[in-house]
């Protein structure tokens, strides 16, 4: 065996349960999975899975990720979520894909920088955030974002790409990265000012947010665990903004973090006037249940995994959403909800 192919082993778990990598709690054994710490371990992984003619799957912390009842067995599901590093440059912060997108909000609490707080408790990793333009109300990453870095899937010799924000086409929900075989890697963040702190500051600063981070799918621990943090800052002397505890109350109040769940699972039709969880709504499909499955009746654009469900749970009332939508209202709903 070559040091290469030892190395590639030992990146591997095998027969792992995809439910505990996913906040709806779903997902049978993976034949492969793999969880590269840092970028020279993911090109490692690429190149022994091209040689092992494995199917790489690329996801970060499963919170917008439907895994499959029986994944298919020549496929390698690969996250980055334990690579997490910041970088601390003249007006702006690289960050590294697997970083959790809250730490972004929890980094703008200790440098009083508000151009993140809309990350916070906003569930799933940086790279993903690039992927899909992650929104929250009128903000988004691509409001932030200054240049993203990635790895070509199919041509991983060539290295780091950057892509300036000018050709990521970026839209709502949408972007150059769904269309590309790409890997984003990090990004450099837009900082509309320069924390004032030395380098042993900065490290210290990092090393805190690394620390902070809670790598967990079980939506109830991660909410409670990052509003804790609120109050230990707090307690510790750092002014947390309104706009922080507003999440809460909003997220909070839409029991976004009681069930296991993907948020929402269609994208919203701007030309019909009407969110979706509205549309549902008024077609009655509030707390209708499928097997393990309900549609939230507090939110009619979030299924939730009540107890047990199965994917196929979710698809069959994804299908039944998008058929009864299309009945009433003309369109299909676009699911934002990721179904390998
Ligand atoms: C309670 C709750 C609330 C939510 N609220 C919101 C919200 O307000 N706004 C919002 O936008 N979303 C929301 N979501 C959905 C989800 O958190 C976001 O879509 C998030 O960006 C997904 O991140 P993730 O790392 O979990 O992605 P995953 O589910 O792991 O992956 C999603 C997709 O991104 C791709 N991807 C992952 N990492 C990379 C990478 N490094 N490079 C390229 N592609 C990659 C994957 O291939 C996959 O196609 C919510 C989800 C939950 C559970």
């Amino acid at each position: 065996m070559t040091s290469q192919n030892q190395r590639f082993e030992q990146l591997f778990q095998s027969n792992v349960k995809l439910s505990a990598y996913s906040t709806y709690e779903i997902g049978g054994e993976a034949r492969h999975l793999a969880l590269p710490r840092t970028i020279e371990e993911l090109s490692t992984m690429l190149h022994g899975a091209r040689t092992k003619g494995l199917n790489p799957f690329l996801f970060g912390s499963g919170s917008n990720t439907l895994f499959p009842d029986h994944p298919d067995e020549e496929m390698l599901f690969f996250s980055l979520k334990e690579h997490i590093e910041f970088k601390l440059l003249p007006g702006r912060l690289f960050v590294s894909a697997g970083t959790p997108m809250t730490l972004l909000a929890l980094f703008g609490l200790y440098t009083g920088i508000d151009a993140f707080d809309f990350t916070f408790l906003l569930p799933g990793t940086l790279g993903a955030g690039v992927y899909m333009n992650a929104k929250y109300f009128s903000h988004q990453i691509s409001d932030v974002l200054e240049t993203a870095y990635v790895i070509d899937k199919e041509r991983p010799e060539k290295g780091i790409i950057p892509v300036p924000l000018g050709s990521c086409e970026y839209g709502y929900k949408n972007s150059i990265f769904m269309r590309m075989p790409w890997i984003v890697v990090g990004a450099d963040l837009k900082l509309p000012v320069d924390p004032k702190l030395t380098p042993q500051e900065t490290d210290e600063l990092f090393a805190k947010l690394k620390a902070k981070n809670l790598s967990t799918s079980v939506l109830p621990d991660y909410y409670r665990h990052y509003t804790n943090e609120l109050n230990v800052a707090a307690k510790q002397g750092f002014q947390v903004r309104q706009e922080l505890l507003d999440v809460i109350a909003d997220r909070g109040g839409k029991l976004h973090f009681d069930f296991p769940s993907c948020g929402s699972v269609f994208k919203n039709n701007y030309t019909i006037g009407e969110p979706m969880g509205k549309l549902v709504d008024r077609i009655g499909l509030r707390g209708t249940i499928i097997g393990g499955a309900m549609i939230s009746d507090h939110h009619g654009n979030i299924i939730q995994n009540r107890g047990g469900a199965k994917a196929s749970d979710i698809v069959d009332l994804v299908h039944l959403v998008q058929e009864k939508v299309e009945a009433e209202f003309g369109f299909v709903p676009e699911p934002e909800l990721v179904i390998v």
